[in-house]
C-alpha cells in the first residue's frame, strides 16, 4: 500500500453500514477518488466535520491497488465553507458544482486546473450572494477545461466572423454557434444574442482570479442557461439531480 497526501474536496459522500462512510474526492494530484472511511459516522474525533459535502481537506489515503476504494486515513479541514450550509439557495448551487465534478470526470484522471476551478468556485458561493452566473461560469469553464469548448467565437461551418449576423444559433450536436446564413436548414438550434455569446467567450478566456468582475444581464443568464443546460445533458444523457433541485428552488 503507499500512502498518498493531496488537497482534496468532497464532492460525495454514502453512508455504508452503521458505522461507516464511503466518500468521493475531488483532489488536486489524483482527479476523483473514491474512499473508504471506517467508523467515519462513530468516531467524532477522528474525521470531525472533515467528511462533509464541500469541504476542502488534507487528505491522507493508502491506495489499495487490488481495490478501486482507497482508505482514508486521516483528513485536515483547510476549510468548510460554513457560509455556504447556512443559505439553502447556496446548498442547492453547491451541490449542482460538485455534482456536474463527479458526473462528467472519470476515477483518477488529474486535472489540477479542475481542482482550482472548483475551489475557486465554492469561495466565491461561500462570500458572494449567491448569484446566478456563477453557475453558467462554472459550467463553461469546467466544459472547456474537460475538452468539450464550446466554439462561440466563429462559425463552427464556415468560419466567419459573427459580427455581421442580425441572429447566430447554438448547435447542441456541434457544440457552437452558426451564423444566420448557416443556421438555415438546421434543427434543435437555440438562438443567441450576439452579446451573450462574446461574454460567454470572455468567461472562458478570463483569468481565473479576476472572474468575479464578471457580470452577467438576464438576457444573458437566460441564455446561458438556455445553452449551457441542453449542452451538458447532451454529454452526461440525463439530467442532474441537483439540476432539479435548483428548478425546485425557481432557478
Ligand atoms: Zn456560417
Amino acid at each position: 500500500m503507499v500512502q498518498c497526501k493531496t488537497w482534496a474536496i468532497v464532492i460525495k459522500t454514502l453512508d455504508y453500514g452503521e458505522s461507516d462512510r464511503i466518500v468521493t474526492f475531488y483532489t488536486s494530484d489524483f482527479g476523483k477518488v473514491k474512499g473508504f472511511a471506517k467508523g467515519a459516522k462513530k468516531s467524532k474525533r477522528r474525521f470531525s466535520n472533515a467528511l462533509e459535502l464541500f469541504t476542502l481537506n488534507r487528505l491522507i489515503f493508502f491506495d489499495k491497488k487490488e481495490s478501486g476504494l482507497v482508505r482514508i486515513e486521516g483528513c485536515d479541514i483547510v476549510n468548510a465553507f460554513p457560509a455556504i450550509r447556512e443559505d439553502v439557495r447556496k446548498i442547492a448551487f453547491g451541490c449542482y458544482l460538485v455534482e456536474l465534478v463527479d458526473e462528467m470526470t472519470g476515477e483518477r484522471e488529474a486535472n489540477p486546473d479542475l481542482f482550482d476551478l472548483l475551489k475557486v468556485f465554492l469561495s466565491l458561493l461561500s462570500d458572494g450572494d449567491g448569484e446566478a452566473q456563477i453557475l453558467r461560469i462554472f459550467e463553461i469553464r469546467l466544459l472547456s477545461l474537460l475538452g468539450y469548448r464550446p466554439w462561440l467565437d466563429r462559425c463552427l461551418r464556415c468560419n466567419e466572423t459573427l459580427e455581421h449576423s442580425v441572429k447566430v444559433h447554438f448547435s447542441v450536436k456541434k457544440g457552437g454557434l452558426l451564423c444566420e446564413r448557416c443556421s438555415r436548414g438546421y434543427m434543435d438550434l437555440i438562438p443567441v444574442s450576439l452579446g451573450t455569446a462574446k461574454l460567454l467567450h470572455v468567461a472562458i478566456e478570463m483569468d481565473l482570479s479576476k472572474i468575479h468582475r464578471l457580470k452577467f444581464s438576464k438576457q444573458a443568464l437566460g441564455e446561458g442557461e438556455a445553452i449551457l443546460s441542453k449542452f451538458i445533458q447532451y454529454h452526461t444523457n440525463r439530467e442532474l439531480k441537483s439540476k432539479k433541485f435548483l428548478k425546485d428552488l425557481g432557478m
